[in-house]
């Protein structure tokens, strides 16, 4: 009987199969970055809440984190190419201190190499970033924020459960506008607790007047397990019919390729030229590198989603590191399979990471 392993490699034979791009090396790299202050009343990612007063600059648990995550970049094999798109996903990428995400960068560089022309994403919440920090990682290669807003109405923001406020918001527009990093996206989500139609186009009118390069925009999901569950029926008030829900997701679509939005993916809206490349390469089914608690990687022809608990994951990379094996939760996939990371881009439940 044939075995898998000489069946893949008779499959890598064949140019005319989807297995050329499944073992092509990957020119992309997801990390996760699983902190936040607190969790967000929809959020069923895998994260540790560390609270308002700590973040990677006192924090034993991130610092430790950052060290892992360091290893299991050093102990990926190299499969040839540079990095073209590197994403920095959670969680709350922001609470990073700058030394440490330019650390990150640093040893992507020294394992896999960065294209001088790549693009570096970031997700940012308000409130966990200064200028300092922006410059500092702009300097180092940053040259893409996704900045979790949500939603610019404090009421709205307070009912489902996020860190942030309106004034924070306003804030982080205003830094990222004053050029440092000018490509950035802002991430919204509809279909919330209490949010009617006119709080919809409210959201759309502050959105297209910012005109980022960048909109993505997630329809909230009562995933099993987080506080909406225990409180909320989807389609059932508070939250908006189904039918209300799919009115708010066509006036976005109306709205935004009305202002020269070209809607390129489900969630995702661009400017002309602002498409952003590492969303792409979950979408084309294209390999990636995906490093950290809970992500997936997709690299020969193989997903393997690490372990969404801390100490689980601890566990793996010691395996991982000594074995040169990725051995637990590997998922073989066939052509098409619509996975785009087990933790990515995008927020709301609808992806994965978080948006923000
Ligand atoms: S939704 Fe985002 S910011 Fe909120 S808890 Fe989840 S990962 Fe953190």
């Amino acid at each position: 009987m044939k075995s898998a392993q000489s069946a893949k490699s008779a499959d890598r034979l064949n140019p005319s199969v989807w297995h050329d791009r499944a073992y092509a090396p990957p020119v992309a790299a997801y990390l996760h970055i699983p902190f936040c202050r607190r969790r967000c009343f929809y959020c069923d990612f895998p994260i540790s809440v560390i609270g308002d007063r700590r973040d990677g600059s006192n924090s034993l648990g991130v610092q430790t984190y950052v060290d892992q995550l360091c290893r299991e970049i050093a102990a990926t094999p190299n499969q040839g190419r540079s990095l073209e798109t590197i994403f920095f996903g959670g969680g709350t990428p922001s609470l990073l201190t700058a030394a440490q995400i330019v650390r990150l960068l640093e040893m992507l560089d020294r394992q896999f190499g960065i294209a001088a022309t790549a693009e570096i994403s970031i997700e940012l919440d308000p409130g966990t970033f200064d200028r300092a920090k922006l410059a500092t990682i702009a300097a180092a290669g940053v040259n893409r924020v996704s900045l979790g807003v949500q939603t610019f109405d404090d009421r709205l923001l307070q009912a489902i459960g996020r860190s942030h406020t309106a004034d924070e918001i306003d804030q982080a527009i205003e830094l990222l506008q004053s050029g440092l990093i000018e490509n950035f996206s802002l991430d919204l989500m509809a279909g919330l607790p209490h949010q009617t139609a006119e709080d919809w186009d409210r959201t759309l009118d502050r959105a297209i007047a910012i005109a980022p390069p960048h909109l993505s925009y997630y329809d909230l999901i009562v995933e099993p397990g987080t506080v909406f569950d225990r409180y909320y029926q989807p389609g059932a008030d508070p939250l908006p019919s189904e039918a209300a829900a799919a009115e708010m997701y066509r006036r976005a679509a109306d709205r935004l390729t009305a202002n020269r939005y070209d809607h390129y993916e489900i969630s995702n809206y661009a400017q002309p030229g602002y498409a952003c490349r590492h969303n792409l390469t979950y979408w084309q089914n294209q390999t990636y590198y995906g490093l950290g608690l809970g992500a997936t990687s997709y690299v020969n022809g193989q997903r393997v989603a690490r372990p969404r608990r801390r100490d689980a994951y601890g566990d793996w990379l010691d395996r991982y590191v000594e074995s040169g094996v990725a051995w637990v939760d590997t998922v073989e996939v066939e052509a098409g399979d619509g996975d785009r990371s087990g933790v990515g881009v995008g927020d709301a439940g609808i992806t994965d990471g978080d948006g923000d």
